[in-house]
């Protein structure tokens, strides 16, 4: 049967489109992309008993539906069964929805519960009108939820993997060879593919199925082979041997601080590498704070100086704004032209940038992950700086090396946003070197942490106000934590509103991402330029953001959020002299997950603790529930919760690739990336 994608009923050319920016370019494809958690729709839940924040399935009649007015145009709609009343809640509707949803329609619906002492909501759950004389049947197995692109459904994907199951399912080949299955106890693919995308009830319980261990199994497979091949890949490259450091010295003499001891190592190693004809691959580990970027500063002064290229890219645009900003103040008197490429930019400031990057005038190029995408041309790109990197995929490290000019490929500094536990880097970065800073710059004033359940609110607020009387600023942070983006939208607001009435005399600004990047910008720009005393945010700050004079970091729903996250949002304060707080508001009740995590970033400030202990906290109990992919991009293994597994594989496959050369090259192909073009070896 064809593994055209085409060939699937109801997928036309904008499915197709969708479906490749999830890199699925055919069915077999389909079959691979794994679920990031499952749901439970296999009882109907009485209305009665909806308790809140649980994930429900329901189903009853409407009561009365109405288009209501209050700040906003919503869709009200009640339902009703023998046991109670619930109200579904919807931001975006058509007309035609609030017409279907008539008195006396039946209605099965599924969604998150939000139940307050005077209500019971469900807001924009996923539901469908049901026919009374012919009501379908329950799902007998859990429900997947996959990652997804804008305008594509669950529902389409989920009918979509099955069509593909019952095409390709058959054809799906086999590449573990049998004797290293055997040795892993590892279960058929066709079988494990099957199960993964409708495991039976249990499994919730079970947390890790057979058929998710043979899948993690074989992407880990994949992944250290796709490591072993760019490391083999990578000394046999060649690069532009950067021995000039004339520029670095300058830059250094002018800095307004020294650099502490761990940074000048630092340097040292890389500068090493730099002066060699192959492609530097390290890893630079420091904690928040501990100056990552004036080391990369001076790295890309070692390739200006030598007359070469050097990007530097950054998560967000937010931070390459602010990368480029210090750049300039360090490289400007040294007649270094750095540049900053935007993703939305007038077209002849476009054309002229990607111009001066063509013909070499510019040196020094920052910007996100858009440095890397077609139109952009280098002249002599000899240094490429990720920065702040949670995921920097072996995919993307891959791809990075295609970036050849002629016959060498760039250097690469890799700087990562958390500190790595040793085993992970070791096994998620194998192939790179790596270098660690492992101190603080000397006067920064301490960050004491507290915990503090929303009730006391009002205390934090009074808090607040002191520091802004002593001139310091405060970070607000309200993490995006439902499953609705208007929602999240409206938390941030809301806190923005309350704040702003509490808070009369002071100036508030607001920053989230809905905000285009300018608007975005400004707000950065005037918090730091000291125009606002409170900032209220998204986590669009959580990383690399520098503002020396903000001492007070408050975080909503703290709970929520994992440990690295909260270190790094931390780590936003106590970045100048003044001794700094970090408030971390939470709501009751705590799981015992979250108060352990909750007390371990009360007690430690150490990065590498906090990541030690990340991983030591994610058990098999957040298995199911986690949307963090871990931090090499993978699909379903995750390297904090099966780092333990690879000793095992790497025993068994240190020949795999001399023993079953097509295999692992099928492997690779399936797990790592279906369009990176591999350099041959
Ligand atoms: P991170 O490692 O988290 O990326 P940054 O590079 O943003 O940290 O550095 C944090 C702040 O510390 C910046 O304002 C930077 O200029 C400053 N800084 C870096 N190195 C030193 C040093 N050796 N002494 C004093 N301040 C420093
Ligand atoms: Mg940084």
């Amino acid at each position: 049967m064809s593994n055209d994608l085409r060939s699937l009923r109801g997928v036309g050319p904008a499915i197709t489109e969708k479906l490749s920016k999830l890199d699925v370019h055919n069915q077999a494809d389909l079959l691979f992309l794994m679920p990031i958690r499952y749901e439970d729709r296999t009882l109907v839940t009485p209305i009665g008993a909806l308790s809140h924040d649980q994930q429900v399935l329901i189903q009853g009649r409407v009561l009365l539906t109405n288009i209501v007015y209050r700040g906003r145009r919503t869709l009200l709609s009640q339902l009703s069964d023998d046991t109670g009343m619930v109200t579904l809640r919807f931001f975006s509707f058509s007309n035609q929805q609030a017409k279907n949803l008539s008195r006396n329609t039946l209605v099965r619906c599924f969604g998150r519960v939000r139940k307050t002492t005077t209500s019971v909501e469900i807001i924009h759950p996923e539901y469908q009108i049901i026919d009374p004389d012919n009501i379908p049947p329950l799902a007998s197995t859990l429900t997947p939820i996959y990652p997804s692109t804008k305008g594509l459904s669950q529902g389409k994907l989920r009918s979509m993997i099955k069509l593909a199951l019952d095409s390709q399912l058959h054809s799906v080949e086999e590449l573990l060879p049998k004797e290293i299955a055997d040795l892993l106890h590892v279960m058929p693919l066709r079988e494990s593919l099957e199960a993964i995308h409708s495991p039976p009830k249990t499994e919730q319980e079970e947390g890790f199925s057979p058929a998710k261990l043979r899948l993690v199994t074989e992407e880990l497979i994949a992944n250290q082979l796709a490591l072993k091949r760019i490391k083999r890949t990578t000394q046999l490259n060649k690069a532009i041997a950067l021995k000039n450091t004339k520029e670095k010295n300058n830059l250094t003499r002018q800095l307004p601080f020294t650099l502490t001891n761990s940074q000048e190592r630092v340097v040292r190693e890389i500068e090493e590498d730099l002066m060699v004809p192959r492609p530097m691959m390290r890893l630079l580990q420091g904690d928040v704070g501990s100056g990552k970027t004036v080391v990369a500063a001076l790295a890309i002064a070692i390739a200006a100086g030598s007359s070469a290229q050097a990007a530097f890219m950054a998560p967000t645009e937010l931070l390459a704004e602010q990368h480029y900003n210090n750049l300039k103040v360090w490289f400007d008197p040294l007649g270094i032209e750095v540049v900053l490429l935007k993703s939305k930019l007038p077209a002849k400031e476009k054309k002229q940038i990607l111009g001066s990057i063509e013909d070499g005038t510019s040196s020094i190029i920052i910007g996100t992950h858009a440095l890397f995408q077609g139109a952009v041309n280098y002249n002599n790109l000899a240094l490429v700086v990720v920065d702040e990197q949670h995921r920097f995929g072996v995919d993307q490290r891959l791809s990075l090396m295609n970036k050849s000019i002629s016959d060498s490929v760039p250097h690469q500094l890799i700087m990562t946003a958390t500190p790595i536990p040793r085993t992970l880097a070791m096994t998620a970065y194998g192939d790179l070197d790596s270098s660690v800073i492992n101190e603080l710059p000397k006067g920064r004033g301490t960050i004491e942490t507290v915990v503090v359940s929303e009730e006391k609110r009002e205390g934090v607020i009074l808090r607040v106000m002191d520091e802004i009387k002593k001139n310091r600023q405060i970070y607000w942070v309200c993490p995006l934590i439902e499953e609705s983006e208007e929602l999240n939208f409206e938390a941030v607001e809301t806190t923005h509103k309350n704040l702003k009435s509490k808070l009369k005399s002071c100036s508030i600004g607001l920053v989230h991402g809905k905000l285009d990047s300018l608007k975005k910008t400004k707000a950065m720009l005037d918090f730091k330029k000291g125009k606002q005393d409170v900032l209220v945010a998204t986590t669009v700050i959580e990383v690399g953001v520098d503002v020396a004079n903000a001492s007070i970091m408050v975080i909503e729903n703290s709970e929520r959020l994992g440990l690295s996250q909260l270190h790094q949002l931390r780590g936003r304060v106590g970045r100048g002299e003044h001794k700094s707080i970090c408030i971390l508001i939470y709501k009751k009740p705590l799981s015992s997950m979250a108060k352990m995590r909750l007390s371990a970033i009360r007690e430690s400030n150490d990065g590498f603790y906090i990541s030690e202990k990340d991983l030591e906290l994610r058990g098999p109990g957040e298995l199911l529930g986690t949307k963090q992919k871990g931090i090499i991009g993978l699909k379903i293994a995750d390297i904090a919760r099966d780092a333990h597994l690879l000793p095992r594989i790497n025993k068994l496959c240190a020949d795999f690739e001399e023993n079953y050369p097509k295999q692992a090259e099928k492997l690779i192909h399936r797990w790592v990336g279906n369009q990176i073009e591999y350099r041959k070896v």
